[in-house]
C-alpha cells in the first residue's frame, strides 16, 4: 500500500519526506503542487528531482474519493456524492455566492450523535473518514471547479464542516485537513473562512481552541436542557450551561471572533416566543455584556421518518424579530440547491435507500433459486 499524499498536512508530508530520505524543504515544493496546482501525477512536477519524483512514483499516490454522481442545480449549487466504501457515500456541495464561494464538507459517514432532525443521525453511524478523505473533497472541489469554469485563481473562499458527520467526534483526522486548508502553501484560507459545526462535543472544542482556533458553529436547536436532550442527545452528556461556557473559553483565544449557533426551526416543538425569550435569557446569563454571537435559523429539510415538520416562514420571521429586538444578531439561512436535494444528508440517503433496494432485490433472486433449484431434485 503506498501513502495518499493528500492524508498530510504539511508538517506531516516533511516527516513523510524525511522517511525518504529527503529534506524536509522538499515537502513543501510537493505540497504545493499538490493543493495549489492541483497535480496527482508525480511527473507533472517539472521542479521536482528526477530522483525524488521516482521514490513518490513507489512509494505514494494522490487520491480523493470515488464520485457517485454530480448534481448542478439552477442556483449554481452543485453537490457531489462519493463512494466510501460498503454501499455507503458521502456528500460535498459547493455553494456560489456574489462575494464567496462556500464547500460544504463531510467528516463521516453517518453519525453516532442521532439529532432527531437529522436525516444523517437518522442513518446511524458508519465510518470515520480518514484526513485524505476530508482533505480530498477540498481538493477535488476546488479543483474540477477551475477546470470547470475556466479559471486559474481559487474559487472556493470558505469551507464549512457541515456536512454529514459531527467533526469533533473525528478530531484526530479532521486536525491535519484543517491545517493544510489554512497553510499557505495549501489553500491559504484564513482562520475565519474555516468553520467547524459541532453538535457539542465540549472537550473537543477546547482542543480546538487550542489546535486551530477556526470559526466555530455550535448546533443549539433548543434553549433548555429539556428540549435539547430530546433533540440532540449529546445534550445528555455535555448540558447547556457547560456548552456555553465552554463557548466563552473559546472566543478568549479568538477576541474578535463570535460563535454562530445554528437553530432548526421546528414546527411547534422549538419556535414559539417563549423559546426565543428562553435563547435570550441563556445567552445573557453567559458573559457581562452576553455571549458574543450570532444566530442562523435554520428552516428545517423534513424527511418523513423524522415525523417533525418546518416552521412556517412568518413563524421563522416573528422568532428572528424577537432575537433582533433583543440585541442578538439574527440570519435565517437561505435554502439553496433544492432541486438536487443539497440539504443535510438527503442524497446520501436516498443512496442508501437504493443500497436496501439492491440488497431486497438480490434476496428474491436468491428465493428463485432457491425453489428452482428444490424441483429439480
Ligand atoms: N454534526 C455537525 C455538523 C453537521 S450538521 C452539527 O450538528 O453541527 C450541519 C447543520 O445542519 C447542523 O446545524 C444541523 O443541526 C443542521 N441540520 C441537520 N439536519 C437538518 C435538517 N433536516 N434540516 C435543517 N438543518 C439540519
Ligand atoms: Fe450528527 Fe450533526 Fe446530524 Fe446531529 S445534526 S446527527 S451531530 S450530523
Amino acid at each position: 500500500m503506498t501513502a495518499n499524499l493528500l492524508e498530510f498536512d504539511l508538517e506531516g508530508l516533511a516527516v513523510f519526506c524525511e522517511g525518504l530520505g529527503e529534506k524536509r524543504f522538499r515537502a513543501t515544493q510537493l505540497f504545493r503542487w499538490i493543493h495549489q496546482k492541483g497535480a496527482s501525477e508525480f511527473d507533472q512536477m517539472s521542479d521536482l528531482a528526477k530522483s525524488l519524483r521516482e521514490k513518490l512514483k513507489v512509494h505514494a499516490h494522490v487520491q480523493a474519493l470515488p464520485v457517485v454522481s454530480e448534481h448542478f442545480s439552477a442556483d449554481g449549487t452543485i453537490k457531489w456524492l462519493f463512494d466510501v466504501g460498503d454501499g455507503n457515500a458521502v456528500e460535498t456541495v459547493f455553494i456560489p455566492e456574489d462575494d464567496r464561494g462556500t464547500l460544504c464538507i463531510s467528516s463521516q459517514a453517518g453519525c453516532a450523535v442521532g439529532c432527531r432532525f437529522c436525516s444523517t443521525g437518522h442513518q446511524g453511524f458508519s465510518r470515520n473518514l480518514t484526513t485524505a478523505e476530508i482533505l480530498g473533497q477540498l481538493w477535488f472541489a476546488e479543483h474540477f471547479l477551475r477546470q470547470h469554469l475556466n479559471v486559474d485563481e481559487r474559487v472556493i473562499s470558505n469551507v464549512v464542516m457541515m456536512g454529514m458527520g459531527e467533526p469533533l467526534q473525528n478530531y484526530a483526522a479532521l486536525l491535519p485537513a484543517l491545517k493544510a486548508m489554512l497553510d499557505d502553501h495549501g489553500y491559504g484560507l484564513s482562520r475565519r473562512r474555516v468553520t467547524v459545526s459541532t453538535s457539542g462535543v465540549v472537550p473537543m472544542m477546547d482542543r480546538l481552541a487550542a489546535d486551530c482556533p477556526v470559526a466555530l458553529a455550535v448546533s443549539l436547536h433548543a434553549p433548555t436542557d429539556a428540549l435539547r436532550d430530546n433533540l440532540v442527545p449529546l445534550n445528555r452528556k455535555y448540558p447547556l450551561d457547560e456548552l456555553l461556557r465552554t463557548c466563552t473559553a473559546y472566543l478568549a483565544r479568538a477576541p474578535r471572533d463570535f460563535i454562530t449557533f445554528e437553530y432548526c426551526m421546528l414546527d411547534g416543538v422549538n419556535d414559539q416566543p417563549e423559546h426565543a425569550q428562553a435563547l435570550i435569557d441563556l445567552v445573557r446569563q453567559h458573559g457581562r455584556n452576553g455571549l458574543r454571537c450570532k444566530f442562523n435559523l435554520i428552516p428545517f429539510n423534513p424527511f418523513p421518518a423524522s415525523g417533525l415538520l418546518r416552521s412556517a416562514q412568518s413563524r421563522v420571521q416573528a422568532f428572528a424579530k424577537q432575537l433582533q429586538d433583543a440585541g442578538l444578531v439574527t440570519t435565517v439561512r437561505k435554502t439553496r440547491g433544492d432541486d438536487i436535494d443539497a440539504a443535510c444528508g438527503q442524497l446520501a440517503g436516498d443512496v442508501k435507500d437504493r443500497t436496501q433496494v439492491q440488497t431486497r432485490i438480490a434476496q428474491q433472486r436468491t428465493i428463485i433459486l432457491q425453489s428452482v433449484s428444490g424441483t429439480s431434485v
